[in-house]
């Protein structure tokens, strides 16, 4: 590996040659029980992972262009789990609930009317937006530094021309709260834009059901249009909005202890608007991919994995599960890790903060343990990492609330890659971590090979590591070959190839 990389374009990285561990796993691995580290790791290859997210696209382009839930994408992505799981002789539970749903039935449209020249605006509706089509001046609400909080009190409004578009700045507040105020002060549409380069790609959350039309600008874009004068614009939006069914898929291992349980997580759930096939392609197949060469393990400890339905639509499925459990279900769990974006083009091997060292906020105890396990699985391969926040932004969230300690990996979304992240991963600095996020060019090409199969394996040691022995997280005892080295070198995944 190669942190001492001097800096390459970000296309020359993606068609980097993969690592040896990439291989096409060799027949052997079919039958193998691959219960070291060594074995394991060697099973787990690209080649693998990559066929799983080759059928995520194909599905997605059979299916309107994506795996939301809700749509027939993803009911096509759960068949085709379940059907791997069972025929590596999971026992597998796929769990159906309910949730709200938002469907964007054609593009909103944002149009300049006057003054001249007219045109559309590029916009990215909020998902829970109302359904309209006002044509209408533009108020725009004062912004930063101004006010911090643009929006998020009723005040703000004083004086608001009833009829009109809002146009607010991004925060102090959530989208819906501004969303709120503004159809609370007589506005017939309302457009935030961002507060930071970047599209904004935001949720007015499930629970927002007002009929008014919400949109988002960039920055730039909204700070143009609010210096206009005598702003007049027309903003439609299409979209339906309700309940649907959707699942979870659940398989664990006939072996281990069930008082000791060890939980994998990956969303399965793309959003409306593209394949998501970093988001949240590569969590999910490299854990399936990790379950399927872990087949025929018999564990110390019951593995239970999981691929979470509704995520997108703010961590549904998973809320569901944990939230569905008796006390005595989640104090069976050991531990929970969570792989969200694993693969991003232009990426940063980021560790989930469970000491709170850079950012404060530390997981449930135990959280730290896991931390370390991944920073050491990178630094004996020579490389940095780096922790990133608990932000609560996926499936960890519920685990977190109810004191499971979790950890997991990252590797970038809408932030942007620093000079600094530049020198020690590559890439391109000033640019998205994952330009794709959220967007319909998140495909089988947005993916970084090399991280991808370095993250598939840690995601496999780090399983199977847990699958053995807890000792380390929750003092319960395990299996001595697995039991947490002093001297990391001369052990199975810390081994440095
Ligand atoms: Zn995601």
């Amino acid at each position: 590996m190669d942190t001492k990389r001097t800096t390459v374009s970000l296309a020359v990285m993606l068609a980097l040659p993969l690592l040896a561990s990439s291989a096409a796993a060799s027949p052997a691995c079919a039958n193998r029980v691959n219960n070291t580290q060594a074995k394991l790791l060697e099973c787990v290859t690209l080649d693998a992972v990559r066929e799983h997210q080759m059928v995520f696209q194909e599905i997605a382009d059979a299916n309107g262009g994506n795996r939301a839930s809700g749509t027939p994408g993803y009911d096509a992505t759960v068949d085709y789990l379940a059907g791997e799981l069972e025929d590596a002789g999971y026992d597998v539970t796929i769990q159906a609930f309910e949730f709200q749903t938002f469907v964007n039935l054609s593009p909103s449209l944002l149009e300049l009317v006057s003054p001249a020249p007219a045109g559309p605006v590029a916009n990215s509706i909020f998902s829970y937006s109302g359904s309209g089509d006002v044509t209408a001046p533009v108020a725009a609400l004062a912004a930063p530094p101004a006010d911090p909080t643009p929006g998020c009190e009723a005040a703000d409004f004083a004086g608001f021309p009833a009829g009109s578009i809002a146009l607010i700045s991004r925060g102090g507040c959530t989208f819906a709260i501004k969303a709120t105020n503004a159809y609370a002060a007589g506005s017939s549409g309302v457009v935030i834009y961002n507060n930071a380069p970047g599209v904004l790609n935001g949720t007015l959350g499930t629970d927002f059901a007002l009929a008014i039309p919400v949109t988002s600008v960039t920055q730039d874009v909204g700070q143009q249009l609010a210096a206009t004068a005598g702003l007049v614009m027309r903003l439609k939006t299409d979209v339906f909005s309700g309940l649907a069914t959707t699942y979870n898929v659940l398989a664990e291992t006939r072996n281990g202890d069930p008082g000791n349980v060890i939980m994998v997580g990956a969303h399965l759930d793309s959003v409306d608007e593209g394949p998501g096939i970093n988001d949240n392609g590569s969590g999910s197949a490299a854990v399936l991919e990790t379950a399927l060469q872990m087949a025929k393990v018999k564990p110390r400890n019951k593995v239970r994995f999981a691929w979470w339905g509704a995520e997108e639509s703010g961590l549904v499925g998973s809320r569901h599960y944990v939230n569905g459990l008796s006390d005595e279900e989640r104090d069976d769990i050991a531990l929970y890790l969570n792989f969200d974006m694993i693969g991003s083009p232009n990426y940063v091997r980021f560790v989930y903060d469970g000491d709170g060292s850079a950012f404060e906020l530390e997981g449930p105890p135990g959280s730290d343990v896991i931390e370390a396990f991944f920073e050491r699985f990178y630094a004996v391969r020579g490389l940095e990492s780096e922790p990133t926040q608990i932000s609560f932004r996926s499936d960890y969230a519920a685990f977190f609330d109810f004191g499971i300690p979790f950890g997991g990996l990252f590797t970038g979304a809408e932030g942007i890659k620093s000079v600094e992240q530049e020198a020690i991963y590559g890439g391109v600095a000033g640019e998205q971590y994952d330009p794709c996020y959220h967007l319909v060019c998140d495909t089988i090409d947005n993916v970084s090979l090399e991280v991808l199969d370095l993250n598939a394996d840690a995601v496999a040691a780090a399983t199977l590591q847990y699958a053995m022995n807890t000792q380390a997280v929750n003092a319960r005892k395990g299996k001595g070959n697995f039991k947490p080295p002093k001297d990391m070198e001369n052990l199975g995944a810390w081994k440095v190839r």
